[in-house]
């Protein structure tokens, strides 16, 4: 049985959707202890708890210690059935981080699948809709599985009530190399917003133009939403090339202010633009588990995050895979699965 520290490394939720999904292609057993031991609150939260059930859902799985407020669970993972599932985050949980914990096992499967998940489409700290869709699963689909998302609601924190669904066709993950972007296709900025008054989001986008004034005014779009996805708001700042795309989102939150988020998201995509890496932080660690699972390949990234060694470490140990960071003459991070 694999035991896992979960407090180590990044000391987050992460670790326990990347191990269930690690236990269930590997068929290894884990034990994790001290889960989620580097949060103010740690212990599982409810989406922890949804993401493990959805993990046991497709798969026969026996899991114990799954509770809210648990710091220690085992899973003996079960095989895999492919098929259709629905699964609610209770709360505003992120969809996201559900579809995290189960698309690789669905993706390695006999057979096709059809995810409904409900909850928050655009929270904090977790992948929104559009970075799944148009960030992360363009390079599964080069890999050979072919998976398509479709929003048909939006949630936001802390209401949620969003919608998705995903269309898995499985396929073996194919190592492939993802060096660099290409060309610079296009660049847009959209400030999504509903339930609340016009003029944050107007700020919000404003504040973004300012920090990134080579876009053009015309790049920057505002998204009002129907009243009752909402309230809430979310800048993404996107931008497109001919091999990758990187979105960069700021997440409106109670107390602070709409120019404040719009300048820290405007300066970390203005980071990415100079940078000449593939991968930003986020879609980095969640590379890690098609790439290990497709047993080689590469990507280049950014300078690489907490969570990203984190992954790479829990990566290792269910696979047995040798996975390299080593840093190139241009200053990006190749990332390597031997
Ligand atoms: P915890 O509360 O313990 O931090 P968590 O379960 O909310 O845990 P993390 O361990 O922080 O989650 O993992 C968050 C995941 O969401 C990571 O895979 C990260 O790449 C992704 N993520 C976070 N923010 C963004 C973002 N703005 N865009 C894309 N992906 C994101």
């Amino acid at each position: 049985m694999i035991t896992i520290d979960g407090s180590e490394g990044e000391g987050g939720g992460q670790m326990v959707r990347n191990s269930c999904a690690l236990s269930l292609v590997t068929a290894k057993p884990f034990r994790i202890t001290d889960i989620r031991g580097k949060r103010s609150r740690p212990g599982l939260m409810r989406q922890h708890v949804t993401a493990v059930e959805a993990a046991c859902a497709i798969s026969g799985s026996e899991c114990s210690g799954l509770t809210v407020g648990s710091s220690e669970l085992t899973f003996r993972p079960g095989k895999v059935t492919p098929g259709e599932y629905h699964f609610a985050v209770g709360t505003a949980g992120s969809t996201g981080l559900v579809l995290q914990t189960v698309l690789m096992p669905l993706v390695l499967a006999d057979g096709p699948s059809r995810l409904v998940l409900e909850g928050g489409t655009h929270n904090m700290m977790a992948p929104p809709f559009d970075f799944i869709e148009r960030v992360f699963l363009p390079v599964i689909n080069r890999m050979g599985p072919q998976v398509s998302a479709r929003l048909l609601r939006h949630g936001f924190y802390p209401r949620g009530g969003g919608r998705i669904e995903v269309e898995i066709a499985p396929a073996p993950l194919r190592p492939i190399k993802c060096l660099d972007r290409g060309e610079t296709l296009d660049v847009a900025g959209q400030a999504l917003f509903t339930g609340l008054p016009f003029n944050v989001a107007q700020r919000m986008l404003a504040r973004a133009a300012e920090g990134l004034p080579d876009w053009a005014q015309d790049a920057f779009a505002l998204r009002q939403l129907p009243e009752d996805q909402g309230p809430g708001v979310i800048l993404m700042l996107e931008a497109r090339y001919a091999h990758t795309t990187e979105i960069v989102s700021g997440f409106g939150q109670l107390g602070v202010p709409a120019e404040r988020l719009a300048k820290t998201a405007s300066a970390r995509m203005k980071g990415y633009l100079e940078a000449k890496a593939f991968a930003g932080p986020y879609l980095a660690d969640q590379l890690i588990l098609p790439f290990v699972l497709a047993g080689g390949g590469g990507f280049t990234t950014v300078k690489p995050s907490q969570h990203l060694l984190t992954a790479i470490d829990i990566a290792q140990r269910f696979t047995g895979k040798r996975i390299s960071v080593a840093q190139q003459p241009e200053g990006e991070h190749l990332v390597t699965v031997a």
